[in-house]
């Protein structure tokens, strides 16, 4: 009998133990997908979207080492709204082939489940929601987030607040989820367990 494949989403807030999961996934044998460094690669120096950041906003945005220049980038949409836009234009297409590649690629070597790892996924509406069978939210309260990230990173609290606030709350997420695992209060041996449940449920 050949399995099904399966299409999921994996998203959760900063620190709600995301990757994590999508590690404990991966040891399972799904393929993990991670759109925020697929996002990230497009503007490093060679990178697919640089050609099109170079004619659409001038050489003033490409760092000497030929990536783009973030602080420039940051600065000039601060000013113009419309440049987010323009940039989205250039990005979100390329991000969409560079999925589509690395899920074909996981196919072809006989992954049957795909994790697309997609930190905003709440947050980009229909875009990513329309590409997946299911929807995996992490979740935790948001004092638990603001523990893990100081411990992780050294923000501060107020930095982490300001990340959390940009992005989806806590309800949005959790009203986008097939399925929520809840990664609180668990040693990191119960959340592997838990996890082996979810795969186990998606054939693996
Ligand atoms: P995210 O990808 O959602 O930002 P991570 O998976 O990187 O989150 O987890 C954030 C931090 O919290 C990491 O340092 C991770 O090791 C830790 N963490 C995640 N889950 C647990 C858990 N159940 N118990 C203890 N620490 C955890």
């Amino acid at each position: 009998m050949t399995q099904r494949t399966w299409r999921i989403g994996l998203t959760g807030g900063i620190g709600s133990g995301k990757s994590t999961v999508a590690g404990f996934l991966a040891r399972r044998g799904a393929a993990i997908i991670d759109a925020d460094a697929i996002s990230r690669s497009l503007t490093t120096p060679g990178g697919r979207a640089m050609a099109a950041i170079a004619s659409t906003f001038g050489e003033s945005m490409i760092s000497p080492d030929g990536a783009m220049n973030r602080q420039a980038m940051r600065e000039r949409i601060f000013q113009d709204p419309q440049a987010k836009r323009q940039l989205e234009h250039i990005i979100h297409p390329l991000v969409s082939q560079v999925t589509a590649e690395q899920a074909q690629a996981a196919l072809k070597t006989g992954h049957r489940v795909l994790v697309f790892d997609v930190p905003l996924l709440v947050e980009s509406g229909e875009r990513w929601r329309k590409q997946v069978d299911r929807v995996i939210v992490v979740d935790c309260d948001v004092s638990t987030q603001k523990q893990r990230v100081m411990a992780r990173s050294g923000l501060n609290a107020e930095e982490v607040e300001r990340i959390v606030a940009q992005q989806a709350s806590r309800a949005q997420r959790l009203a986008c989820a097939d399925l929520v695992v809840f990664n609180q209060d668990l040693s990191f041996d119960g959340l592997d367990s838990l996890i082996g449940q979810v795969a186990a449920d998606f054939g693996l």
